[in-house]
């Protein structure tokens, strides 16, 4: 039986790949240090034979007892509202954790996939965005805490690779959801849908003009299981084309949950960019992989989600307004 480690297996997209390598059969090893993931989102999972879970942070010293075949390294603080609350963890994740995971890689001959994102491509110039292109980022921004780190452990990886040998893979994924999201992160997705459902206006940033391409969590998992398989060491985009300004995905929120709220238009934050759009061409080549979810079945299983949670938990929102945070 193949063991693999999972670090930030309590978060959104770690949980989710928990259960895929659950599904595959593997013996899963979740680790998180529980700063934004929730034990809830793996629960279900504890009572399984095939899955342990560590409580423990990944930019210190990481030790796991018996063999490893993978790790998935998707520890890290992923929306803007977290790197401004905790930045300096944000840096810390994405550079001693991924030394940290590619140490044990090595002492353990397992091959890694880190989780890189779109964020390295920053304020893009160019549209839609591939693989070779270097990107646009700011690093003294708000979100340079995040993308800069992104960044060094893209190029921390690709050393391990050539220098040691070490078996890397690296994915960028695109704006992604589905269930588990943290309905108080900040991020469009669920800040819409829980605007709607505590029926409130639904916060619009800018203009609304800016451009994101949503691709359905079960989609990206798929895209990230074919791509650790692969023997592909150089960064690989996952995440779905379909591109739609943020003014009328505020307008699908709308028509998908029947709310009578209006949009309301609020400042942009620094450094917010403009266009997104992943070319998925090597994807397509490279695994035989593309989306399968239209974001009008993804945003329907989303929104019941969302539904199901209690009051409690959908009043808890601490961010209504992200402008107090974008201060830098
Ligand atoms: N956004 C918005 N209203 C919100 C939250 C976000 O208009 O209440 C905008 C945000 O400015 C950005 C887009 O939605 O242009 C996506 O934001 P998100 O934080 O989800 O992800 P990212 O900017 O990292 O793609």
């Amino acid at each position: 039986m193949k063991r693999i480690l999972i670090t930030g297996a309590a978060g959104f997209l770690g949980s989710h790949l928990c259960d895929r390598f659950i599904k595959e059969g593997y013996q899963v090893v979740g680790m998180d240090n529980l700063i934004t993931g929730d034990l809830k989102n793996i629960e279900h999972l504890f009572p399984h034979p095939h899955f342990e879970f560590y409580h423990h942070d990944v930019s210190r010293f990481i030790h796991v007892p018996g063999k490893l075949d993978y790790i998935l390294h998707f520890a890290s603080p992923a929306s803007p509202i977290d790197y401004l609350k905790i930045p300096i963890q944000t840096l810390k994740v994405g550079s001693l954790g991924i030394h940290n995971c590619l140490g044990l890689a090595r002492e353990k001959k397992a091959r890694v996939l880190i989780a890189s994102t779109s964020e390295v491509y920053g304020d893009p110039t160019v549209h839609p965005q591939q693989e070779t292109y270097w990107g646009n980022v700011n690093p003294v921004g708000p979100r340079g805490v995040y993308d800069e780190a992104k960044r060094f452990q893209e190029a921390m990886t690709m050393a391990y690779h050539t220098f040691h040998g070490l078996e890397t893979r690296i994915v960028r994924i695109f704006n992604t959801y589905g269930p588990r999201m943290r309905l108080n992160d900040g991020r469009v997705l669920p800040a819409f849908i829980g605007q709607a459902l505590r029926g409130e206006d639904l916060t619009v940033f800018g203009d609304g003009s800016q451009t994101r391409s949503f691709c359905y969590v079960d989609d990206l998992v798929e895209g990230i299981y074919r791509l650790l398989h692969s023997d592909y060491a150089g960064p690989v985009n996952i995440g779905n084309p379909d591109e739609i300004t943020i003014r009328d995905f505020a307008e699908e929120i709308i028509k998908l949950t029947g709310t009578t709220q209006k949009v309301i238009y609020k400042d942009l934050p620094q450094d917010d960019p403009k266009q997104r759009q992943p070319d998925i061409t090597l994807a397509r080549k490279l695994l035989g992989w593309e989306p399968k979810v239209h974001r009008s079945e993804g945003l329907k299983i989303t929104y019941e989600y969302f539904k199901s949670l209690s009051t409690d938990e959908l009043n808890k929102v601490e961010h209504k307004d992200f402008a107090k945070y974008n201060r830098v």
